[in-house]
């Protein structure tokens, strides 16, 4: 019995050492200890010993017990450090490792053109109006000199919302709220920024674009201030090498009317396929404010007067960054707005 004990006690301590993980080691525990375990079955088999043997044996079966019993707790602590060691070694961080790559945002090229066409014109002492986007056909066309059957309203495509409200198929309706709100007082002298709607939908066209256009009025305001101040403007945007010319031309709303054309930014006036070989690129209609316009707005045309111009921010930022196909402002691809 005796003899028996301990080699159990020796092939257990063997088996404990050899042990791997948490799970085996709770399988020798019951094994060994549990209600069916061999140290256990064991123990039941003192009572048939002889009295003098059951002291003995029994005092040295309690303590071969006790000592498996703190071998297997020892076992089971070193097991469980050494998981979390693992763990610990599986769940480092490695900070030399490189990071994610990170996307700095950037700002539309709509965006940026317009505010540096902005800060041209702030910088000259112009303020920035804005006005509704849903207009009054009054706004847009009756105040500045176009009535209802005035053939110039062919040239625009209009959205209606109503015989009397629509969607302003240029900036200019807010010259007029302008004049209304400051007239008589002088000078007035604002640009605006903002999007028009007309239906046009090509390469050239979008049913959604932005103008900016720019009203000076005060005393003894003549075509010279208006030609200074956009040659000041067509050198910020396109270089200081960039010449202008003026060609007449016709609007309702200004008299004498003319567009303004800036040497080729692709051949510099020699000739290509951007400028169809003249050498010339068209980016502005500009003017002396009709008479009757002023009218409208307050003004006495016998007092003051002023000149008005307006152009497509998108035609600037395609004629600037060289760009063939205006829908791609709209198309939201990240590969067109990185690149510029
Ligand atoms: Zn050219």
């Amino acid at each position: 019995m005796l003899k028996k004990l301990e080699h159990l006690e020796g092939a257990i301590q063997e088996k404990i050492d050899g042990i791997k993980d948490l799970a085996s080691l709770n399988d020798l525990r019951v094994k060994v200890l549990g209600r069916k375990g061999e140290i256990t079955l064991l123990l039941k088999e003192i009572k048939h010993l002889t009295p003098e043997e059951r002291v003995h044996t029994g005092r040295l079966a309690n303590e071969i017990k006790t000592n498996l019993e703190k071998l297997l707790e020892v076992k089971k602590q070193d097991l469980e450090q050494e998981e979390i060691n693992i763990r610990l070694l599986e769940e480092k961080i490695d900070i030399t490792l490189p990071g994610l790559p990170y996307i700095n945002g950037r700002k539309h090229p709509l965006t940026r053109i317009t505010e540096e066409i902005k800060e041209i014109f702030l910088a000259m002492s112009f303020s920035i109006a804005e006005g509704p986007e849903i207009e009054w056909d009054y706004y847009n066309f009756e105040a500045l000199n176009v009535p209802k059957d005035h053939p110039a309203r062919d040239m625009q495509d209009t959205l209606y919302i109503s015989e009397d409200i629509l969607l302003r198929t240029h900036t200019s309706p807010v010259q007029v709220r302008m004049m209304e709100k400051t007239a008589p007082q002088l000078p007035l002298k604002i640009i605006v920024p903002g999007r028009v709607y007309r239906r046009d939908d090509d390469a050239t066209h979008s049913p959604m674009f932005h103008q900016v256009e720019g009203l000076l009025i005060d005393e003894h305001i003549n075509f010279g201030h208006l030609k200074s101040m956009l040659l000041h403007f067509a050198q910020h945007v396109f270089g200081e090498e960039v010449k202008v010319r003026y060609r007449p031309s016709f609007f309702p709303f200004t008299e004498p009317s003319a567009e303004m054309d800036i040497s080729c930014v692709n051949c510099k006036g020699s000739g290509c396929r951007v400028c169809s070989q003249t050498g010339w690129l068209e980016i502005l209609g500009a003017g002396m404010v009709h008479p009757q316009v002023l009218e409208y707005g307050g003004y006495d045309p016998k007092k003051v007067n002023g000149f008005a111009f307006g152009m497509g921010i998108e035609r600037i930022a395609m004629l600037k960054y060289g760009i063939n196909d205006l829908r791609l402002f709209f198309d939201n691809d990240h590969r067109f707005l990185a690149q510029i």
